[in-house]
């Protein structure tokens, strides 16, 4: 069966993150190495020329992929990678202290090109590698120096990543999320609904949204002032929360106005959530004076609609509903 729409993509490990840090990166790395490289050659390294070249092979393909828009878990993890740590620690082993500075920029590099887990633990490894290969060939004052400042920047940089990646999780769920309500906001509806549709045309698996207004929801702002009707709307939208399935999607789409796309679900089984849900909500004592009430429409998705075709059948239900006494549902 096919999965329902993911609505947020969360945290800096996203692709669109790691595109730009891993193409910046790679940029950066390339500059470095070439002149080293270079005079490796000049110098008569042969082997470790092929090193450093091997290394700068590699930021070339995640120049090429960053050009192009694209990232590659695959590259950077299994090339990128192990390619730059074997680098850096034969350079360490063949020219102790002058090759002991690279572990440093290679600590922080795993940040830029990997999804965070995966940077932690190439960070560890490197981290249990080159210390021990410090002590082997630098004196013991350099080594000493040379672990304390590994260590020192690998916290940094987990400090610094850890938190980009917890603020950016929470601008993209500020992005597509309403406030009061904890809903979903418009930003998403169009998408999801799209996403509905094609599901629909694949697998022919039913969906339906309803359309919910809250009934008289001035005269509640207008006689007990704007709080409480925030409050009316928070208590409407934790019932509906509860109502659906984690598939299923929950938009506040206007100040009292809301959309929910049931997934898997056929117009008669949407109709019975919706009469469900108008019962609960008559039933909560929202307000001490009065009783709240809701109208919905009901709509399941039709070979020939689009999606905005969709929501205007479901929104003329919603007005049947309020033109034939409000507290019901048109299905
Ligand atoms: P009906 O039964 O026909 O739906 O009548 P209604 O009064 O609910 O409809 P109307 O669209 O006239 O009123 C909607 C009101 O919602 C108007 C506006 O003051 C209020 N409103 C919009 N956004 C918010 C909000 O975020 N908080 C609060 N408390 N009120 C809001
Ligand atoms: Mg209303
Ligand atoms: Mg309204």
């Amino acid at each position: 069966m096919d999965k329902p729409p993911t609505p947020v993509n969360t945290g800096a490990d996203s692709p669109d993150f790691l595109v730009k840090t891993s193409l910046g990166c790679s940029l950066v790395v390339l500059l470095i190495l070439i002149p080293f490289t270079i005079n490796n050659f000049i110098q008569d390294r042969f082997v470790m020329g092929l090193v450093t070249s091997s290394v700068a092979v590699v930021a070339l393909m995640n120049i090429w992929n960053g050009l192009h828009g694209r990232y590659s878990l695959w590259v950077n993890t299994y090339l990128v990678t192990p390619t730059a740590t074997f680098a850096i620690i034969y350079a360490m082993i063949n020219l102790a202290g002058p090759g002991s500075y690279w572990p440093i920029l290679l600590a922080l590099a795993f940040y830029f090109v990997l999804p965070e887990r995966r940077a932690w633990f190439f960070n560890v490894l490197t981290v249990l590698v080159s210390i021990p290969a410090a002590w082997y060939v630098l004196e013991q004052e350099i080594a000493v120096r040379f672990s304390a400042v590994l260590l020192g920047v690998s916290l940094f940089a987990f400090i610094s990543m850890r938190e980009i990646n917890l603020l950016h999780t929470q601008l993209k769920e500020q992005a597509v999320k309403d406030k009061l309500t904890g809903l979903f906001n418009r930003n998403l509806q169009e998408s999801s609904l799209q996403q509905a549709i094609s599901q629909n045309r694949r697998s022919g698996l039913p969906a339906t949204i309803v359309a919910l207004d809250i009934d008289q929801f001035k005269a509640i702002n207008d006689s007990l002032g704007h709080p409480m009707g925030d409050h009316v709307l928070k208590g409407v939208s934790d019932l509906l929360q509860k109502r659906i399935r984690g598939s299923d999607m929950a938009f506040r789409v206007g100040g009292e106005e809301f959309i929910v796309l049931l997934h898997n679900t056929n117009e008669d089984q949407g109709a019975t959530f919706a009469e469900e849900l108008r019962q609960e909500v008559e039933k909560e004592k929202l307000l001490p004076d009065r009783q709240v009430t809701v109208s919905m429409g009901v709509t399941s998705y039709k070979d020939d609609m689009d999606s905005s075709s969709w929501l205007k059948t479901c929104d003329e239900k919603l007005y049947q509903a309020k033109k034939s006494g409000r507290n019901k549902v048109v299905a």
